[in-house]
């Protein structure tokens, strides 16, 4: 082990050199003093002044095993004294095979075929680009366009950008993104109807151009936790198969057991036509996606005469990145880690209820291990409400980072109960405290 630097040290190094995600740095370098984690185990996080926090997103919703399962540490920890890394191009090797075998045996039925990449976005990106090659190598030359959700966020990459409803994702890069069409949230308190219209509409004036209708199934995360009746999503399906467009499902956030089943398409007794996953896939121990497809999917790009699939991330496929990934599935099954969450998920949801009703407090709602509410006043990504609760939080123990006004929590699957009580114990009181100041003893 190297010397341990301490707090001050890290800020003042991280303020000189680090360029932060999401953030102005002028305002973060004078006026912010960030949270320094120095580990984390389970679920909580612990800061370098020795304070710990119950871990209410699982780090970025990656880490649905918790931190630093033991079983996770061993499987990346064996696979290091044996294969770090190879090029999965030209070579094969065990733990990306067994892995795929692994994840199509729990997948959507005939999802058959996995494309590694290793991250979310990339995931996202290999589906959006597969969408292409595949039409433009059979019959399909004008699909270029795609359909995405109102206030969508399928990751970073630029392609992937052009599927984003999130004015702040998007507007600098307007101009140069590919074509898509948006739908109007289907989570709209009037119903999904307006939303599966617009699209019935759209594939009758222009399916010959679309490419893909791409979701995330049933929850969209970084919209703000937006649920919708999986109703829409088979409404989704059935137009997709009508007008012989393919079906992305994006289940970077959704997938692993965060809506309650394995896949969130399962709410609607579904399979698309590719399935993106990352996030929980590794277990948050490491940057890994992968891209799953269907027979058909895959069938167009075999044959001579260029129609194979010109992509590859240097890591993809990753050897300690696979190794960590086979376990979490192997935890899922050893430790019924589904089942143990559907009774997680019931406490979840009675703490939201229990803030229903509330002065300030809108659109109580929960789905497997989700819980949000919207905090009354300015909406949208950057709206600060939410940032009050996160102060709150913090002091009484808990990470809660919100989406602009949007309170939510996203717990490891397999949080101990005590901890989920507490967990939610101190996400009412922020609220309550946030919501009226004057009346919080603390
Ligand atoms: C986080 C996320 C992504 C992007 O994943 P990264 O690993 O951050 O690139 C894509 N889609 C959804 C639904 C996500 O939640």
């Amino acid at each position: 082990m190297g010397e341990e630097l301490d707090r001050d040290r890290i800020v003042a190094l991280d303020k000189k050199w680090v360029w932060r995600p999401y953030t102005e740095m002028s305002r973060y370098r004078e006026q912010v003093d960030p949270l320094v984690i120095v580990r984390a185990h389970g679920s909580r996080l612990y800061d370098a002044d020795g304070r710990s926090y119950l871990d209410a997103n699982a780090s970025w919703w990656t880490s649905v095993l918790g931190h630093s399962h033991p079983r996770l540490v061993a499987a990346l920890q064996r696979q290091s004294e044996v294969l770090c890394h190879t090029a999965l191009a030209g070579i094969a090797h065990g733990p990306a095979a067994e892995l795929a075998e692994r994840i199509c045996e729990v997948a959507p039925r005939g999802l058959e075929h996995v494309f590694y990449s290793d991250n979310g976005s990339t995931a996202v990106e290999v589906a959006m680009k597969l969408a292409l090659q595949y039409w433009e190598q059979n019959g399909g030359s004008e699909r270029k366009c795609f359909v995405s959700l109102a206030d969508a966020f399928h990751g970073e990459t630029l392609g992937v950008t052009a599927l984003g409803g999130l004015e702040v994702f998007r507007r600098p890069f307007e101009g140069a993104l590919l074509d898509c069409f948006h739908l109007p949230s289907p989570a709209d308190a009037s119903g999904h109807e307006k939303s599966l219209t617009a699209l019935g509409d759209l594939m009758s004036s222009r399916a010959e151009c679309l490419a893909a209708v791409v979701v995330e199934p049933v929850v969209q995360g970084v919209a703000g936790m937006q649920i919708y009746d999986p109703e829409f999503l088979r409404g989704v399906r059935a137009l997709c198969d009508a007008n012989d467009v393919l079906l992305v499902c994006d289940e970077v956030f959704t997938g692993y057991g965060r809506t309650g089943p394995m896949w969130a398409c399962e709410h609607a007794d579904l399979a698309p036509d590719l399935l993106c996953t990352a996030k929980g896939f590794s277990g948050g121990m490491f940057p890994m996606a992968a891209t799953l497809a269907s027979e058909r999917v895959f069938e167009g790009f075999l044959g001579a005469g260029e129609r194979a699939f010109y992509y590859g991330h240097t890591f993809c496929g990753n050897p300690l990145g696979a190794a960590v990934a086979l376990e979490v599935l192997r935890v899922f099954d050893d430790e019924a880690v589904l089942q143990g969450a559907a009774a997680k998920a019931a406490r979840i949801r009675e703490a939201f209820e229990s803030l229903k009703g509330l002065p300030g407090v809108s659109r109580v709602r929960s789905k497997g291990m989700v819980g949000a509410l919207d905090l009354e006043g300015a909406e949208g990504y950057l709206a600060e409400g939410g940032w009050r609760v996160y102060e709150e939080a913090r002091r009484r123990g808990a990470y809660l980072r919100p989406l602009g006004n949007v309170v939510y929590v996203t717990p490891s699957l397999n949080i101990p109960d005590e901890d989920l009580d507490s967990l939610l114990e101190i996400l009412c009181e922020s609220v309550r405290a946030a919501l009226d100041p004057g009346a919080a003893p603390r």
